[in-house]
């Protein structure tokens, strides 16, 4: 795509909006133009009533142009009416010319919500905020309303963060075999597995300094998430091994929420269950993805919908808190009348959680070699399986209590997380909404250090760390104490400890 932009404008917020119309676009001054290439001609000026936004798009026999004028308001600053006016005017071209609406409109962020989030913290009314996410952010009028649900559950949830709360994610990234549109690092070949042993032991260390990091700053931990790769691949011994690590380190009894992803319904067994009920844990998820075979075969889950009944079954027979299962719209293969009866048969199991995430195919995915195409804008069928979702659960009793985006989902949809009363995934939360530090162990596990609230007032600080990415460089190096220093450096400075 060709931008040609005069003004002072934040390009990349441009090309942000571009993309919700041309995913994996490119921008390079260098890239060749095609007589197809889109061609977005902008120009931004500022004047003592606001700012004026003439833009045209061409692309092919197509064009279209637009003016918009946008005036200095109260209850907008400037920078965010600029954004406002780019959004619209981009919208209304890019729109007329790809004959599409999104239904987030100009919502191009990860989580979908904070707009929401922002509007209620200033004490507007739940009524006038989805009015303003459809006026001002285009956002069609269900979206806006999840939107604004999921901001008030999530309100609720994290009501009051305590600046000595924690939570700790422990990395398992080893699977069985690869799923064709994972993008995770995560190990799947023999000789790859055959590093266990040794990566469980590193862990193992890893989590007891993460736990004595812990002690030294006297913070309370509210939820620990095993997750993956698929964590049930360990054998019952080595869960064991790890579990019994986290119960002599920290009070699990104690947790809010103690989570062992166990994903793949081929890793489950009665023994691994008993094994992690043993030692508290509260909530596994156990993922059919779609309880159709042929669709799980085309998509390279090597588990087939008996097997997830019966891992369901373990679940409920070793009496977890809450069961999580996930499932994804929009797969290939996949159409709405096997999406809404998969959807039918989990709800009819009532697990207490259940995520639903929009089909999505990163660059690394093996899927993408073989059909590049595979996800378009308007996304086919995958809208109403999405809409069917959150319809349906919601008639039976589940809230929507976490969304999040990605880039590059069938149709540009989103993920959300519905629960029962009671049974959200804090963890889940906690992890998006950066309320509290996570302190994460293993090969690509990234820890966030937080101070929600600045003693200075300013907004919350977040400062990274992160692990090596893969195993193998997780085995040869030592940075995992070096981190912990500068978690407990950053404590001390902000003056966390008080
Ligand atoms: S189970 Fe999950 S992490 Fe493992 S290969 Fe499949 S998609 Fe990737």
């Amino acid at each position: 795509m060709k931008l040609n932009i005069e003004g002072q404008v934040n390009v990349y917020y441009v090309q942000t909006l571009c993309m919700i119309f041309y995913p994996g676009e490119k921008f390079s001054e260098d890239s060749e133009i095609t007589p197809n290439t889109p061609v977005l001609d902008l120009k931004v000026q500022e004047s003592e009533d606001g700012y004026t936004v003439d833009a045209a798009l061409t692309q092919g026999d197509k064009a279209a142009s637009t003016q918009k004028i946008y005036h200095w308001r109260d209850d907008v600053d400037k920078d965010r009416l600029l954004k406002l006016a780019l959004g619209d005017a981009i919208l209304t071209i890019c729109g007329e010319v790809c004959g599409y609406r999104p239904s987030w409109g100009m919502l191009t962020g990860v989580r979908p919500s904070k707009v929401a989030t922002d509007l209620l913290k200033k004490g507007i009314s739940k009524t006038r905020v989805k009015k303003i996410l459809s006026s001002d952010y285009f956002v069609i009028p269900k979206k806006a309303a999840l939107a604004t649900d999921v901001a008030l559950n999530e309100a609720r949830l994290i009501a009051s963060p305590q600046k000595k709360d924690c939570s700790v994610y422990i990395a398992i990234p080893f699977c069985p075999t690869r799923c064709a549109y994972c993008s995770f690092v995560s190990y799947t070949s023999k000789r790859l597995l055959s590093l266990i042993p040794e990566y469980l032991a590193k862990l193992c260390d890893e989590v007891k300094d993460v736990f004595a990091c812990i002690d030294r700053l006297g913070l309370n931990v509210k939820t620990v998430y095993i997750g993956g790769g698929t964590p049930t691949i360990l054998e019952p011994d080595q869960l064991r091994m790890l579990l019994s690590v986290i119960a002599e380190s920290t009070d699990v009894a104690n947790l809010e929420e103690y989570t062992l992803e166990s994903g793949r319904p081929d890793t489950i067994t009665a023994e691994k269950f008993a094994v992690a009920k043993q030692y508290g844990v509260t909530r596994v998820s156990v993922n059919p993805q779609i309880l159709c075979d042929e669709v799980l075969q085309g998509i390279g889950r090597a588990h087939n919908s008996e097997q997830f009944y019966q891992a369901f079954e373990l679940a409920r027979q070793a009496e977890f808190k809450v069961i999580n299962t996930d499932l994804i719209a929009g797969l290939p293969g996949d159409k709405f009348s096997t999406f809404a009866a998969s959807f039918d048969r989990i709800l009819a199991l009532h697990p207490e959680n259940i995520t639903v995430h929009t089909f999505c195919v990163k660059k690394s995915a093996e899927i993408l070699q073989k059909d590049s195409k595979i996800y378009d804008i308007r996304g086919g069928d995958t809208g109403k399986c999405v809409d069917y979702s959150q319809i349906k659960s919601m008639h039976e009793g589940y809230k929507p209590y976490y969304m999040y985006r990605q880039k590059n989902t069938v149709g540009n949809f989103e993920n959300v997380g519905l629960a029962t009363e009671g049974n959200e995934g804090l963890y889940n939360i906690y992890m998006m909404e950066e309320v509290h530090s996570i302190f994460a162990a293993g090969a690509g596990a990234v820890s966030k250090a937080v101070d929600y609230r600045p003693a200075d007032g300013s907004k919350p600080f977040i400062k990274r760390f992160f692990n090596d990415k893969y195993p193998y460089e997780y085995l040869r190096n030592e940075n995992g104490k070096q981190k912990l220093e500068e978690i407990e450096r950053f404590y001390l400075e902000r003056s966390l400890l008080d």
